[in-house]
């Protein structure tokens, strides 16, 4: 299982060929998890993945676990 490397930042182009893009604007975007991708804080695969560039971010009830893993550049939001 592949994890997702931010070590540097995250890079979606590295990962494009498993994760669907569900919708994008300026600063988001919220990915589907189409490959096992494993979460880069808890190991686990993870079904969406939220990354954002914004300051201040509001989501609704994840209604499931989630991992929050922050970069130089963004925030990711896994949810398993
Ligand atoms: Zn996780």
């Amino acid at each position: 299982m592949e994890q997702l490397d931010v070590t540097e930042g995250f890079d979606v182009h590295e990962y494009r060929h498993g994760l669907k893009l569900i919708n994008e604007d300026r600063q988001t975007m919220h990915l589907e998890n189409r490959d096992g991708f494993a979460c880069p804080a808890c190991e686990k695969p993870f079904e969406d993945l939220f990354v954002t560039e914004k300051r201040t971010n509001t989501f609704g009830d994840p209604a499931s676990p989630f991992c929050i893993v922050r970069t130089d550049q963004e925030v990711l939001l896994l949810t398993h």
